[in-house]
């Protein structure tokens, strides 16, 4: 008799949503099992040294992040692999899944703020999560490790198809270890936040003082039409991460890492707002300095430097949102 397939744990919360009820076992190995709401499962090996959120699908059309961690989940659960490590996996946005947008009604990754009203139900959900977060991570003890990898995939291409943005740190060290760790993962492009916003690993990087990053892994595809071997060095560092005491990786002045800071933060301000270049270039696209970059009624935006590039353009944002920014090298 042909064994049937049972659902994984994202597609049951997807299809049973709100229905979905906490629950709490063991595994034959030892490992429990969380579940705390839909999307969000916990695995608690009897020992470990590390608390590691790993989170994807905060804006739902994501999916080579969600297809990586879904099945990292199902592994744990059909005991094909045993943690070393507490790890709690989120899969952020649900209903944007469905419908194949990066959100429904707001962007989940400007929401992760204290207080954030509960209008919407992006907002609700951002509210849980980070109630959540705040029990993961309140469970760590002092000496334990706590990491936060948000992994995303990116609207357009990148010249650094991999990359990730350091969440501003407000005074404290940058760790060139999980630098290093994340170069190992394929990922080495890095943007330096220089201020505060809401996004999910600022949160937990602020309030929990977790390494914690936003990866962007590559470009957006549907679900089943990612080449998955993009993701094989990503998802084989991951599978360390948590299934070993230390993974094995080189050190920082061996990775071949480009570390940027960011020259200016435009934001779109009327409806006429327009960027002065073409539609698919990729991020990190360079630029002269004084080259027009963006414009809207009554303003201009050019690059200050030679080798301003630009990263995440969207003239599509709402007014008072974030439409572009460029960024510079530098050295941490
Ligand atoms: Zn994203």
């Amino acid at each position: 008799m042909e064994a049937i397939a049972t659902p994984s744990f994202l597609a049951k919360s997807r299809t049973q949503g709100s229905s979905l009820k906490p629950e709490t076992y063991t595994l034959t190995n030892q490992t429990r099992v969380i579940i705390h709401t839909a999307g969000v499962i916990e695995f608690v090996p009897t020992q470990y040294t590390k608390n590691i959120i790993l989170s994807s699908g905060i804006h739902g059309n994501e999916t080579a992040p969600i297809e990586i961690c879904d099945e990292l989940v199902q592994q744990v659960l059909n005991e094909n692999i045993i943690l070393c490590q507490r790890v709690m996996f989120i899969f952020g946005n649900l209903p944007s899944m469905d419908i194949e947008k990066r959100f429904v009604e707001e962007n989940l990754n400007r929401l992760f703020i204290k207080n954030v009203e509960l209008s919407n139900n992006e907002r609700k959900r951002a509210y849980i999560l980070m109630n959540i977060v705040d029990s993961f991570f309140e469970k760590a003890t002092q000496s334990q490790e706590r990491i936060h990898y948000d992994l995303h995939t990116a609207i357009r291409d990148s010249k650094n198809e991999k990359f990730l943005v350091y969440p501003y740190l407000y005074g404290r060290k940058y760790s060139k270890e999980q630098l290093a760790f994340m170069s190992a993962c394929g990922v080495n492009t890095v943007l330096l936040s220089q201020g505060p916003t809401s996004t999910f690993s600022h949160y937990s990087s602020k309030f929990h003082l977790a390494h914690a990053f936003t990866v962007e892994l590559g470009k957006v595809k549907r679900f089943g039409e990612n080449d998955m071997s993009r993701f094989e060095q990503t998802k084989k560092m991951l599978l360390e991460l948590i299934t070993k005491q230390e993974p094995v990786f080189k050190s920082f002045e061996a990775c071949p890492i480009e570390i940027f800071e960011v020259a200016q933060e435009i934001v779109k301000t009327k409806e006429d707002f327009v960027l002065h270049f073409d539609d698919e270039l990729a991020n990190f696209s360079e630029f002269k300095k004084g080259d027009l970059i963006a414009s809207e009624s009554g303003k201009s935006y050019y690059t200050q430097q030679n080798s301003e590039a630009i990263v995440f353009p969207n003239a599509y944002v709402a007014i008072g949102q974030r439409a572009l920014l460029t960024v510079i090298p530098c050295d941490i």
